[in-house]
């Protein structure tokens, strides 16, 4: 596969300029063209560098195969790749801004169990060209139906485990941060994994980001049914690992916690939190299950969501609650899936 366009930061950019021998004057035209306005490079680009590029690079973006809205607003994108795979991208309305939920995987091979997407494997790696096309098409839609539309920020939080992707992820993020190309923030890009080690010792090498571990329970035997990967790395060694991130030591983490009926929200489960978080700088972002066809766990009522938050604050630890979206239209977390089932899916 040769390399997307839109796998190359500004600096890959201007030493392929050098390389080739052309001027970096037209370095920021044919950035503007390719990021903003494709008209620029009729009146700024010549000709030999838009064919010398053509022969080596790909500039293909994902088509999107469907689009689902759910009636609070959020946006399901199926974005189709040229091998005809596809994946799903959620846009999700909040307040006047949006966030975007990019997939870096194409299924997941860490099988959890309260995710749809883990129950099909993984088919394969998503590449950055691919990872950011579905940023580009998602947004290219919003400006389209909605004025001012405002650039969404991002969630690594759709199919796959991003830090299994760790070196096409990194490239892609040092894109979306790259001023001169989409310039999203370091509080606009949020990445969460389960706690796939190898992945977290690369974090020391990526731009600033915002990370979130789904964490769904203080006890390894519960991880273990949620997230089989745990058997492998348990949450002692996961939590050493992000400690060692020298450069994280001061930055505030999330910790994602899906709320399973009869499951985990007990007393024992407040204090087990309590003993692993208290002393760090956290939020725990409680998100309330959403069950899927087949899924074996049960959403639990207002009431118990509400006990349990309240007995989180009551020993002073950071909570929010996420409300859930795109319930109707299979987009909320962990009800991502791929391809056919997506279409089959009757609203
Ligand atoms: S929750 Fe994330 S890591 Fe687990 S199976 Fe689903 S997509 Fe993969």
């Amino acid at each position: 596969m040769t390399t997307s366009v839109y796998a190359l930061t500004s600096h890959d950019w201007a030493k392929a300029f050098q390389d080739r021998g052309f001027s970096l004057a037209g370095l920021n035209y044919w950035l503007d063209g390719l990021y903003k306005d494709p008209t620029v490079w009729n009146r700024h680009v010549a000709s030999q560098t838009l064919e010398t590029f053509r022969e080596k690079y790909n500039f293909d973006l994902p088509k999107i195969a469907q689009i689902l809205t759910s009636e609070d607003g959020t946006t399901k994108f199926q974005m189709q790749f040229s091998d005809l795979l596809e994946v799903e991208t959620v846009l999700i309305p909040f307040h006047k801004k949006f966030t975007l939920c990019l997939s870096t995987q194409v299924g997941c091979a860490m099988n959890c169990s309260f995710c749809y997407t883990g129950t099909q494997g993984l088919k394969r790696n998503l590449s950055a060209g691919e990872i950011v096309g579905q940023y580009l098409k998602a947004f290219e839609w919003l400006q389209e139906n909605q004025s001012k539309a405002m650039k969404p920020n991002i969630v690594f939080m759709g199919q796959g485990e991003p830090l299994h992707n760790v070196t096409e992820v990194k490239k892609a993020i040092e894109v979306f941060n790259d001023t001169k190309l989409i310039g999203l923030g370091r509080s606009q890009m949020t990445l969460s994994t389960v706690g796939f080690i190898p992945g977290i010792r690369e974090l020391k090498d990526f731009p600033k980001i915002n990370l979130a571990l789904s964490l769904h329970s203080p006890f390894d035997e519960q991880r273990n049914q949620l997230i089989p990967l745990n058997q492998k790395y348990p949450l002692k060694e996961v939590m050493q690992a992000f400690d060692e991130m020298i450069h994280l030591k001061d930055e505030f983490m999330t910790f994602e916690y899906l709320m399973i009926q009869d499951f985990n929200m007990q007393d024992e489960h407040v204090e087990g939190l309590f003993q692993l978080i208290s002393h760090r700088k956290a939020v725990i972002n409680l998100i309330p299950f959403n069950p899927f066809p087949g899924s074996e766990w049960k959403r639990p009522s207002e009431n118990e969501i509400n006990l349990f938050k309240e007995k989180l604050v009551s020993k002073k630890l950071r909570v929010m609650v996420r409300a859930t979206k795109g319930d109707d239209i299979l987009a909320a977390c962990g009800q991502l899936k791929i391809n056919q089932m997506a279409r089959n899916y009757d609203r």
